[in-house]
């Protein structure tokens, strides 16, 4: 019996969905025990060019088992959209897999557990151009900082070169209106800065 040759992208596809049943079993940290589902991560998996990482799930994502599906979610796709983009065209994922407890902050142990075991292979897989952080907590784990005022809207390089663009979480629009306008103006510059990627070195962008 012959069998085809697997193609590159469907090895990348079937890896990242064996990385997801991982993530849906695991429990490394004690963030699996108050959990309903693991969110392991959606969206574009060939030629990907915007990696989104939020913090983790909330109470909605943990009872569907996908990111970014309460409220929070749709004004992210809103604004995605107004600047052009699909959530379709980009992976969407988090810091940590497991909604924490009452909606609190990942612990140190948890980020760093979770992340070596899953962020760090799915960025590997991906090879995103761009990984777009939402809040404080994907921008203090990329990058080490932790003032979202002084670092939205701009390109930062991560601990390990990797492109960061950082901006607010979309839950931060409910509690400042003003919030809801800037982090639609660093998401409509999202597209010019993928193209500026494409065309120039990371070296020439990045600060
Ligand atoms: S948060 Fe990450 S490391 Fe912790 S149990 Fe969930 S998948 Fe495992």
């Amino acid at each position: 019996m012959s069998h085809k040759a697997m193609k590159p992208e469907d090895d990348i596809a079937s890896q990242i969905s064996k990385i997801d049943a991982k993530i849906r079993k695991c429990t490394l940290c004690r963030l699996h025990e108050n959990r309903t589902n693991a969110v392991p991560g959606t969206g574009k998996t060939i030629d990907l060019d915007l990696m989104i990482v939020g913090e983790g799930p909330g109470r909605n994502e943990d009872a569907a088992g996908k990111p970014f599906v309460g409220a929070g979610g749709r004004v992210l796709d809103s604004m995605l959209r107004e600047a052009g983009l699909e959530r379709s065209e980009v992976y969407i994922t988090n810091i940590v897999k497991c909604r924490p407890p009452e909606n609190r902050k990942p612990l140190d142990d948890e980020t760093e557990i979770c992340t070596s075991h899953y962020l760090e292979n799915q960025i590997e897989l991906l090879k995103p151009k761009l990984i777009c952080t939402l809040g404080a907590t994907a921008l203090k784990y990329f990058t080490d900082e932790t003032n979202m005022a002084k670092n939205h809207g701009r390109l930062l390089k991560s601990k390990n070169g990797l492109v960061i663009f950082s901006t607010y979480h979309p839950a931060a629009v409910f509690r400042s209106n003003s919030l809801r306008q800037v982090l639609q103006e660093d998401i409509k510059k999202i597209p010019s800065v993928l193209k500026e990627l494409t065309e120039n070195s990371k070296q020439k962008l990045l600060p």
